[in-house]
């Protein structure tokens, strides 16, 4: 399979991977070609893996599409059969909780105690969460008819699922796609971003040694022209996709040829409405965790903080010594809390937009400079009195840089919040819940949170606008990997 990683001091030595986990084997690359992972706090190589091409998505396919096309194979089985290899694959992934965060960490530079709790510990409890409402749904109901029959109506798996993640949340966002849809019956082909692909063999390892049958799980790492190919893959019944509106809208094009189904979580620019009843410095740890944490490199965070005139000082003082303060470092150090950004071209977007934001007239008051001369670093920034309109206010930026711009009263706020192409997430912050819960229920958005942000695995996740297609998640999430059937019984009764 490939060199197991060592961990020296805080540092892990270089992993190397020589083949590719599909049809439940580790089998040879139909190529030479491989991906380099570097490091974004050492700018080292950190390790290897082989990379997909084409050749490798058809023996993927083809190895999904037979687990799933066997008539006795895993879409043939309860849900219940389906949760107890689930259940082993959520133990084996604990086993491995610790070293995929530490993974993920050396890859993308998520702060080791977010990838803890993220992309080692959420995996497992999205697991046992699906397989439960799998087993606890009913899959087939007897309706009666308004003609004289009734109908068997029955739930049954799309099929085999292309499936294609970002690099920002690795490990999480492969789970919210793999939980449902392993225990709704499908089999899949994952896509890892190349900047995240060592995390992913760990997957495989778990996969593996769950005991799924051979093919219900296949990984491809990949670049995205490979994940152009398997979205267009004559194999593959449904996409699931998370990452860039851009690539989505390219994505859904194609699907919207094929008439294929297609789950899209895209980009946000979500907006923290600060109401003037906030008791900010209460709830300071879920506003840091609902606007900047993951180095800014989060899809729903909300970079746009909407302050009334009559607290705007003390609002902008707040945000900017709370977070103009957050500690810059290795990653892998528990104490840090702003780690490198991704790579240096995503470094070198976002100093793109923190130049544009001071030549459009934003003041800044924290940050703006990269930190540390070895690793895409930036400080964390904030520009205060931006013009809601302005490039920074409207383009996801996705690295640590928040606008703050003042409203003057609840409506107008609401309108700020709702002046945007994208529609992910939100909070609204206020002492009273039920005003905050009002205000929420305005925005237009797929998820808003009152006095915090959590997207918890019962309640559908996803976005409207350019934010998406779809919602994974709750009983919503495992319905997007099912179809409908109708069985029209009795029929000659009608
Ligand atoms: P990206 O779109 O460049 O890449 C995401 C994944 O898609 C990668 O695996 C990439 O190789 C692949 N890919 C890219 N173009 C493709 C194409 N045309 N066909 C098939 N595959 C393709 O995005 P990124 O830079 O890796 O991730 C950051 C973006 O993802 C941000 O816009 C962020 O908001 C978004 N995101 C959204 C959510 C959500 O749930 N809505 C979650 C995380 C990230």
């Amino acid at each position: 399979m490939g060199r197991r990683p060592q961990l020296e001091g805080d540092c892990l030595m270089t992993i190397e991977y020589s083949t590719l986990y599909i049809g439940g084997k580790w089998v040879e690359p139909s190529s030479s070609a491989k991906i380099s992972v570097v490091s974004p706090t050492t700018e080292q190589v950190i390790g290897s893996v082989p990379e997909a091409v084409e050749a490798d998505v058809d023996a993927a396919v083809s190895a999904a599409r037979s687990a799933f096309d066997d008539p006795i194979g895993w879409a043939s089985w309860t849900a219940s059969e389906r949760k107890d290899v689930i259940e082993r694959f959520a133990l084996e992934l604990e086993k491995r909780s610790e070293e995929t965060a530490q993974r993920v960490s050396s890859q993308n530079g998520m702060p080791i105690t977010l990838a803890r709790a993220f992309e080692g510990a959420f995996p497992a409890v999205m697991l046992r969460y699906f397989a439960d409402l799998a087993v606890s749904t009913p899959q087939e109901e007897i309706r009666p008819g308004l003609l004289g029959g009734s109908t068997l109506v029955s739930k049954l798996p799309v099929g085999v699922v292309g499936a294609i993640v970002p690099w920002n949340v690795p490990q999480a966002i492969s789970f919210l796609k793999l939980s449902p849809l392993l225990s709704a019956g499908c089999t899949v082909v994952l896509k890892p971003a190349p900047e995240t692909v060592l995390d992913a063999f760990l997957m495989a390892e778990s996969a593996d040694a769950a005991g799924f049958p051979p093919g219900v799980i296949n990984i491809v790492p990949a670049g995205r022209e490979v994940g152009a190919y398997l979205v267009s893959h004559p194999g593959v019944d449904k996409v699931s996709f998370t990452g860039s509106t851009g690539a989505g809208r390219s994505i859904a094009e194609t699907c919207g040829r094929l008439l294929r189904p297609v789950t899209l979580e895209l980009g946000g620019k979500s907006a923290a409405v600060v109401l003037d009843d906030a008791d900010l410095a209460k709830s300071i740890e879920s506003f840091v965790g609902a606007t900047m944490i993951n180095n800014g490199q989060i899809c729903w965070l909300n970079t746009r903080i909407l302050a009334p005139q009559s607290r705007y000082g003390e609002i902008l003082d707040t945000v900017t010594d709370i977070i103009g303060s957050m500690k810059i470092g290795n990653p892998l150090d528990e104490t840090t809390q702003v780690g490198p950004l991704v790579s240096a071209r995503q470094r070198d977007r976002v100093e793109g937009y923190i130049a544009k934001g001071l030549s459009d007239g934003a003041r800044l008051t924290a940050g703006g400079q990269r930190a540390g001369d070895t690793g895409w670093f930036v400080q964390p920034t904030i520009f205060a009195d931006v013009d809601p309109r302005s490039t920074i206010a409207q383009e996801e930026i996705f690295g640590p840089v928040l606008s703050v711009i003042p409203y003057t009263d609840e409506s107008q706020a609401i309108a700020i919040a709702n002046d945007s192409e994208y529609g992910l997430g939100g909070t609204v912050w206020s002492s009273d819940p039920d005003r905050g819960a009002a205000v929420a229920r305005r925005i237009q958005s797929g998820t808003v949170g009152v006095n915090g942000y959590q997207n918890d695995p019962t309640a559908p996740f996803g976005g409207i606008k350019s934010s998406g297609l779809g919602r994974e998640l709750g009983p919503e999430g495992l319905a997007s990997y099912q179809y409908p059937k109708s069985i029209y019984l009795d029929a000659s009764a009608s």
